[in-house]
């Protein structure tokens, strides 16, 4: 079997195959005589739930319980450290069973935006100067409060975003994995660096950019929101998080756990507001330094746009990083394991519904086993349960809400009439549902393969070889994430220079980033910015001086009373 793989390739690598046949904890180059060694963990990772444990299983039933007998209570701004009444108020709704009130959210007005950038600026300078280490103990003790509270926290993402269980749990790891992994971060760009030549020291040092506006969306509505926010507040920035609108009351617990751990009042502030009004008003307040902004391209690019424009008043340009959107493929080719590619396909493309920026939406299949791959992909596919989040047993909820079912429904109804829809698994009446959706011999350009369908439907494309499949899949706006099943190894060597995406994963699912093992963003028009939870990020929250000073003196003039 080997042997065939090395036939497919053309090529004999040297050493190939003892790579294929090592022990995975083997670490090294030599493997003769080498001596073994465990894998090096740079960052320990906080631990999911296994829900195989009946003592977790119980005490999710139990959080499910407790968080629903607190469905329907209000949630206002925090302006300065106070809860502040606002005019408006809208409600989130469970997108399971929308009769179900999840919290009423008190929105923000322009007003009180600006009474929110006044009390961030008084805050700032004391935030600036206050030691990294202690910036980062805060940062710390968030993450202890959010593993402590993890079963509630999961069950609020069950009710308000409609995340299946065992997909809510890795997003609250996440969020724990963003504050311990940014304070560890901090303290390590804090050192700064040294050059010192004789008779001239040489520093250079990191200092905050001032105001921090982090603009989140509603799909990872804990991780994202926590990511964006603890970066800009550890690296000393004054935040105001605007969370989107349907996942706001998840925002208010974390801004519950954020002032709980610590953070002063001015420093940290929760601004639930509408996007397209106040949303924008912040974008382009004079006051505000950075903005950081997770969500779709058509807002992102309107951030970008709007943020370069100088305003009078303004004194700096103000720094934009936009994570936006994906049509992410994986590539199948003629010696992929099947066995494998279809369940990370499956999951790629069905997890959470197809609302993971990273999800799978395009397969692209090497003519010689497309019929073989998509017949079982269409049964795999067949057995996923579709309905309420808070089962154990569902596998895809809802979508988030009505305007998202239709906009996904009408590109099912064009996609019936560009391909074939191999599938469409029923889906409950109530609620906003969309069953998993098939489409095979779709075209590369077809408009299902080109824009962002943020639900669970699935191109498949077929490709005459791995060369037609690697030009397909690069033949798009985006560059997210991006995958390949095989075991041909010149393929997997060139789609790591080829494939123009952010993170490629190879032989595995294209979702579930994990914070300093997999760093996270895109290119191309899927964003502008450096990895999340990798070691550039907080660089972009941060403005580098450097300071040369001659010591070299030539004696000195001490001034009465000062040192
Ligand atoms: P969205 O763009 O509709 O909203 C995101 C946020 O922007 C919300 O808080 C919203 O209120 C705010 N907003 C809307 N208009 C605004 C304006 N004019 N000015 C300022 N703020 C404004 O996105 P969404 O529906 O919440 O999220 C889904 C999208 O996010 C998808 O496209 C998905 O691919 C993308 N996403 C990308 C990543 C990534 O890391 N690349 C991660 C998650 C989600």
């Amino acid at each position: 079997m080997i042997a065939d793989v090395a036939d497919i390739d053309g090529r004999r690598d040297e050493g190939w195959i003892e790579q294929l046949l090592a022990a995975p904890e083997f670490v090294g180059e030599d493997i003769e005589g080498a001596e073994r060694q465990p894998v090096a963990v740079p960052f320990p990772n906080a631990a999911d739930i296994d829900f195989a444990i009946t003592t977790q299983r119980t005490l999710a039933a139990e959080a499910l319980k407790t968080v629903h007998a607190q469905l329907g209570q209000r949630y206002n701004p925090i302006i300065n450290g106070a809860s502040v009444e606002t005019g408006e108020v809208v409600e989130s709704v469970n997108p399971a069973k929308p009769s179900e009130i999840v919290g009423k959210l008190g929105l923000a007005s322009q007003e009180q935006a600006d009474q929110a950038i006044a009390a961030a600026k008084a805050a700032f300078l004391v935030w600036a100067a206050t030691p990294a280490k202690e910036r980062a103990a805060i940062l710390r003790r968030a993450a202890e409060i959010m593993e402590a509270r993890r079963h509630e926290l999961n069950a609020w993402m069950v009710y308000e975003v409609g995340k299946p269980l065992g997909q809510a749990d890795p997003e609250v790891s996440e969020a724990i994995d963003f504050c311990r992994y940014y304070a560890d971060e901090m303290e390590r760009l804090d050192a700064g660096y040294a050059y010192d030549y004789p008779g001239e020291t040489n520093r250079y040092r990191y200092f905050p950019r001032g105001l921090a506006v982090v603009i989140s969306p509603w799909n990872f509505p804990l991780a994202i929101a926590t990511g964006m926010t603890v970066a800009a507040l550890v690296t000393g920035n004054c935040t105001i998080l605007k969370p989107a609108e349907n996942s706001a009351v998840i925002a208010a617990k974390l801004a519950e756990i954020l002032l709980e751990a610590g953070m002063p009042a001015g420093v940290f502030q929760y601004l639930p507001a509408r996007g397209s009004t106040v949303g924008a008003h912040l974008v382009n307040h004079p006051d505000v330094h950075m903005i950081a902004f997770t969500g779709s391209r058509e807002v992102g690019c309107r951030i970008y746009a709007d943020a370069a424009q100088w305003r009078p008043g303004q004194r700096h340009l103000k720094r934009v990083v936009a994570e936006m959107g994906g049509k992410n493929a994986i590539i199948i080719d003629e010696s992929a394991d099947l066995d494998q590619a279809v369940q990370g396909v499956v999951y790629s493309a069905f997890g959470f519904s197809g609302q993971k920026c990273s999800a799978c939406s395009r397969a692209i299949v090497v003519a010689s086993v497309y019929d073989t791959f998509v017949h079982r992909l269409v049964e795999a596919t067949r057995s996923l349960n579709v309905g309420d989040p808070a089962q154990p047993s569902t596998k895809v909820g809802p979508v988030i809400d009505a305007q998202a079912q239709a906009t996904i429904q009408g590109y099912i109804e064009k996609g019936k009439a560009e391909a074939t829809l191999a599938l469409a698994i029923p889906a409950p009446e109530t609620g906003y549902f969309v069953g998993p959706t098939v489409f095979t011999d779709v075209k590369p350009d077809a408009v299902i393969a080109q824009e962002e369908i943020f639900g669970p439907v699935l191109a498949v494309i077929k490709a005459q070889d791995f060369e037609d499949a690697l030009r397909i899949a690069n033949d798009t706006d985006y560059g997210l994430t991006g995958g390949l099943y095989s075991r041909t190894p010149s393929h997997i060597e060139r789609v790591q220079t080829e494939f123009a995406v952010g993170n490629l994963y190879i032989n595995r699912g294209i979702t579930g980033a994990v914070v300093s093992r997999h760093p996270f963003g895109g290119g191309k028009m899927s964003g502008v910015g450096s990895k999340a939870g990798g070691p550039d990020y907080l660089l972009q929250f941060l403005e580098p001086r450097h300071v040369s000073e001659n010591v070299q003196r030539q004696g000195f003039a001490p001034i009465e009373g000062v040192d």
